[in-house]
Order: structure tokens, then sequence, then C-alpha cells
């Protein structure tokens, strides 16, 4: 008989999950509580435009690629996807300093000498030395890391010397670079994770490595026909996804899971269950009190969140000749992320984000009109 798995959760992790096990032939089910898969990667619908929930484009498709190769599919045949080039705009001073940020190593080696001279040898060197990094990160990334000899096995060690250990991702650029400027442009990426630059371990100067090596891409339609993309593979393998079938609780024997409650009281028993839920709403919520003592209520609550965010999803009547992707820097950088990140005060001076899909994509808003998305 098949193996029978749920997957808590319609986001892109719980899909990937799902493709992957239904191309080895496994009989998945996936539960969402909302009535659209993506979750965070789902969809904004207003009137005539539609916007992407949360993120805008996509670093490395080859992983997304691997996925659907490891289902038997191919991603071409689901999702269109258009590189960028730039990957994006940044406005520095109150927007009077401009800088364009591309894959192309010959023009962004021009761009840096041009604006900041004397650094384009930095960058260079950034991308040889973060090249190594990544290679040896990658494959600890990709491993399973369920016990704590795992941390010490050969592939980490080695990998240890490359991790920056104990120094910042601002500490890590200033190695490469003299402009301040410069250093924002490959550390900004720390907001990804919500973190400020001059706190996220230097280990973390890979993403904007990973930006200039890969690129950034945009999925005509959005970023939400990722996860539609997955679930329309999912299901022409046999996969089933339940939206609007939140999960209250995990059936346990013991530490054993061994199905899941629904929403409606409905009890359905499986051979594993694969939680792609928030880990804190699982263990607070999904995981009766008491029976993960590593994961208690109180701990979890004592953990800190990383920083929420504040959008402006516009349907407009016009279209712009703005880039795709712009990021304009507070005047004092370094003072707005403080403020973000440790006294939790807004800005007065503050930085922010600004997609403007239009340009490349014309499903998200009507002819002569633009989808635009600020953060
Ligand atoms: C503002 C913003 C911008 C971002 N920009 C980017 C970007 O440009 N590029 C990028 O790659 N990433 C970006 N991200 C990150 C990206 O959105 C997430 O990494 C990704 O969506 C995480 O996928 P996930 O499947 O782990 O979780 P989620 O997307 O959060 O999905 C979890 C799903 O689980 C469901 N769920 C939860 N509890 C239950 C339950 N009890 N029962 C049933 N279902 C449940 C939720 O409804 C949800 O659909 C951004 C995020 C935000 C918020």
């Amino acid at each position: 008989m098949k193996r029978r798995v749920a997957v808590i959760g319609a986001g892109p992790g719980g899909l990937a999950c799902a493709l992957l096990l239904a191309g080895k032939g496994v009989d998945v089910t996936v539960y969402e509580k909302q009535t659209q898969v993506g979750g965070r990667t789902s969809a904004v619908k207003l009137g005539e435009y539609t916007f992407d929930r949360g993120p805008t484009f996509l670093n490395m498709p080859h992983i997304l690629e691997n996925v659907f190769h490891e289902a038997g599919l191919r991603l071409e045949d689901y999702l269109d996807l258009k590189a960028l080039d730039p990957m994006y705009t940044l406005y520095f001073k109150g927007g009077t300093e401009q800088f364009t940020m591309t894959t192309d190593r010959d023009r962004m080696k021009e761009t840096i000498e041009r604006h900041f001279p004397g650094n384009g040898e930095g960058y260079d060197r950034f991308m040889a030395e973060q090249a190594l990094k990544l290679g040896k990160l990658m494959p600890i990334l990709q491993t399973r890391h369920d016990r704590l000899t795992d941390y010490l096995s050969p592939r980490v060690l080695t990998a240890l010397p490359r991790l920056s250990l104990g120094r910042s991702l601002y500490d890590v650029l200033s190695d490469y670079f003299t402009s301040e400027e410069l250093k924002y442009a490959f550390t900004f990426q720390a907001k990804y994770l919500g973190m400020s630059a001059w706190e996220c371990p230097g280990g973390f100067s890979i993403l904007s490595y990973m930006e200039h090596a890969y690129g950034v891409h945009h999925p005509i339609g959005g970023m939400h026909q990722v996860p539609l993309a997955m679930q329309r593979a999912l299901e022409e393998l046999g996969g089933t996804v339940q939206l609007g079938t939140g999960i209250k609780q995990l059936i346990l024997n013991g530490k054993v899971v061994e199905g899941v409650i629904l929403e409606s009281g409905q009890h359905e028993l499986f051979d594993e269950v694969i939680v792609g839920a928030d880990f804190a709403h699982a263990m607070n919520h999904l995981v009766p009190e008491g029976v993960l003592k590593k994961w208690s209520r109180p701990k979890i609550d004592r953990k800190k969140f990383s920083c929420s965010t504040f959008m402006l999803f516009l349907g407009l009547n016009r279209t712009f000749d703005a880039p795709h992707h712009t990021i304009y820097f507070a005047e004092d950088y370094e003072k707005n992320v403080r403020e973000m990140t440790q006294t939790l005060e807004l800005s007065d001076d503050f930085s922010f984000y600004v997609q403007n899909p239009s340009v490349l994509d014309p499903t998200l808003a009507p002819e002569g009109k633009s989808a635009m998305y600020v953060l």
C-alpha cells in the first residue's frame, strides 16, 4: 500500500515537500487553512489589479527546477520566468545618487569604479571568495541536521573557516569596500531575514552574492504563480490540496505523530505528517502543551520575532517609466536600521522599496494601468 503523508500548509515550503513526495509515489494530502495556496507567497486581488502579498522576486531558479526535476517534471512547462537586467536600482542621499545593479560582471565593475573609484577590485574579490563560501555552505544547507553529531561532520568542520564566525555582515563587507553606499548595497539583504547588517552573522554575505551570481527573476503573473505551478504539478501527480481546511491539532501517540485533527473536528490518520506552518504557531497550537518540553510555550514566547512590514498595494490608472525594483535608502541608513531593529521607533527618515512589475508583466493590471507595490 502507498505511504500516506499529510502536509500542513500550502506555502511554497509545504508544496515543495508535497511535490517531491508525490514524485516518489507517496499519497500526499496538503491541508491549507486559507482559500488559496501560497501562504506569504499568495496573491492579493483588488478589483482589476493583482499584487504579490510578500515575495517579489525569485533568486535561485535552479533550486525550483530541481524540485520539479526530482518529481519528473520540467519547471518551464509550468512557469514563465524572466531574468531582470538590471536587477534593481538603488537610490542614496535623498534620491540624488542612483546606482544600478546588474549580474553582468564587466558592467557591474565598471559602474562601481565610476561611482566609487578603487572599489572595483573589492567586487572581484567578493565574487571570487563568496563563490568558495557558498560552495562549502550549500551541501550543509541541503543536508539534514537533526542530531548534534551532524554538526561535527567533516563537511561542517572544513566549512568553518569560511563562515566568518563572530563577525557581522557589515564587518565582512568592510573587507571588500571602502564606500558606505557600496557596503549597504551588498548588505541590505539582511533585511530579507528581518535583521540588521550590523547584527546579522557574516556568513550571510552569501545572500548578495547569490543575487549577483544567479540574478533576480520575475515569474510572469507574479511570484504567487510559483505555488500555483506547484499545486498544478502536484495534482497532476495524484496529490490532493484541501483549501479552507485548517488543522487544529496533531494526533500524537507519545511523541510519535499519527495524524491530524481538522478544524471541523474530523480525525485523519497518516504515516507521516509534515508541518509547513510557522514553527512558533505550530508548537503553540498544534502540539498539546507539555508534550515537547524543549519547545514549551514560555520558551517560544521568549523568542524574538523578526520585524513586520508596512505595505501599500497601489492600483494606478497610468503606467510609470520606473525600474522593476527600486530601493530608496534613508539618508542615515544605519540610524534607520537601528530604529527598526533595536530602539523600535518609527523612523522620520526611512528606507523603502518600490516594485513596478507592470513594466515587464502585462497580466497584473489592465492595459495603460499599473500595479505598484511599496514596502
Ligand atoms: C513582505 C515579504 C517579502 C518577501 N519577499 C521575498 C522575495 O522577494 N523572495 C523570496 O524568495 N521570499 C520572500 N519572502 C519570504 C517568503 O514569502 C517565504 O519564505 C515563503 O513564503 C515561506 O514559505 P513557507 O511555505 O515556509 O511558509 P508560508 O508561505 O508562510 O506558508 C505557510 C502556510 O501554512 C498555512 N497554515 C498555517 N497554519 C496552518 C494550519 N493550522 N492548518 C492549515 N494551514 C496552515 C498558512 O495559511 C500558509 O498558507 C518575503 C516575505 C514577506 C513577508
